[in-house]
């Protein structure tokens, strides 16, 4: 039977050193192996190819999305980027129009010009999803919830919608972390972090994976993280590796933190809109109480007048929230979508989905709740 959730944080991939008994991994901060003889070696020969750190690091990622894989790499996008290497020219990509800036720019200024073609359309929409679904259709990328309008996406009914296709169902599960969803039993194929954010949870580590089942696609995109190098290092797996110790109760904080602030905003005469998945209001509020198990720390919101100005104010008026990019971290964070994370998005592309000049985001961290909600009600009295 397959532990708990918390249980399989604590213990994914922990294997005491057979050497000191040492309890943690070792940080093996090392680029090659002695070899015994000619091929003789214990299964780590370069550390582009493998190093015990990430291996563990790779095991216990793949433990806590219920894969049989994982791999990771330096950045979130460096994940992406290898994933997309095991398409050709001509090979076609359906995600959303509501998608993390960084990915986007890897899509359409990277990916576009080695002859990949993307398709941007909502992906609660089916027909939007098979009338370009095609014969080269090879990924479907879904991001929910989404960066940063907490668009929520039915895993199962994409995955239903395109099987008998001969595609790859990926889900950046960035924004939820296996504690919270986990796609791969919603039919998906593949499961891509930034484990620069939750999954490492303390803003010091820049880092991403992917997790999955199939041999097949393991053996290929392996091929591709040593070929391509764009690995994660020792010391940063090391970090990540202790990060998910606690991410089981680092997201259950979030969670309430989120309700605890989404209440506030809600009953604020100066906020206009509130986009969290855990409101009824929320368009996508049926799918994330069926698909996730809480509804997280994220909100995005505007304030009445939805301007840049006001929202300028705002986030310089705040004092324990910090004004920065990221999120997923114990400390909370307030930023500026339109000018920060998706500053690489046109404006009429970003304001199509609702990331107007206006839109605040928050990344609530593990503080109390309370005095989360007397910095922003003393930035509202400022404004
Ligand atoms: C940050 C982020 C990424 C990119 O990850 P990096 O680690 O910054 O390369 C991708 N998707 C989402 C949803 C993110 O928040």
């Amino acid at each position: 039977m397959q532990k708990g959730k918390g249980t399989r944080a604590v213990h994914a991939g922990v294997e005491h050193c057979p050497a000191t008994g040492a309890i943690m991994t070792p940080i093996y901060q090392t680029s090659t192996y002695v070899q015994d003889g000619v091929g003789n070696h214990k299964g780590y020969e370069y550390s582009r190819t493998l190093n015990p750190t990430r291996h563990a690091l790779e095991k216990a990622l793949a433990e806590l999305e219920g894969a049989k894989y994982g791999l990771a790499f330096g950045s979130g996008l460096a994940a992406m980027d290898n994933l997309m290497k095991i398409l050709k020219p001509g090979d076609e990509v359906i995600s959303t129009n509501d998608l993390y800036g960084g990915s986007y720019r890897l899509f359409t200024t990277v990916f576009q010009n080695y002859g990949i073609v993307f398709h941007f359309v909502d992906l609660s929409d089916m027909d939007a999803i098979k009338s370009v679904l095609n014969e080269n259709t090879k990924i479907v990328w879904i991001e929910t919830p989404t960066n940063p309008m907490m668009q929520i996406t039915d895993i199962k009914v994409v995955a239903e919608t395109v099987s008998g296709n001969d595609v790859i169902v990926c889900v950046d599960n960035t924004f939820a972390t296996p504690m919270l969803q986990q796609p791969l039993s919603e039919g998906a194929d593949l499961v891509m972090h930034s484990a620069t954010k939750y999954l490492g949870g303390h803003s010091d580590v820049v880092m991403g994976c992917l997790m999955l089942n199939d041999d097949e696609l393991d053996s290929k995109l392996r091929t591709l993280q040593n070929s391509c190098g764009g690995v994660a290092g020792p010391m940063d797996s090391f970090l990540v590796l202790r990060g998910i110790k606690t991410l089981h109760l680092r997201m259950q904080r979030h969670c309430e933190n989120g309700r605890s602030v989404v209440d506030f905003l809600n009953s604020h005469p100066m906020v206009e809109k509130v986009y969290w998945p855990g409101l009824p209001s929320h368009p996508g509020h049926d799918v994330a109480s069926r698909q996730m198990s809480g509804f997280g720390g994220m909100i995005s919101f505007t304030i009445k007048g939805d301007n840049l100005a006001t929202a300028n104010k705002f986030v310089e008026s705040v004092s324990l929230f910090t004004l920065a990019e990221s999120l997923g971290g114990v400390e909370s964070l307030i930023g500026h979508p339109a000018t920060m994370t998706h500053a690489a998005i046109p404006k009429d592309v970003r304001e199509k989905v609702g990331v107007t000049d206006g839109l605040i985001r928050l990344s609530l961290g593990v503080e109390d709740a309370e005095d989360l909600i007397a910095d922003l009600s003393k930035a509202f009295d400022l404004i």
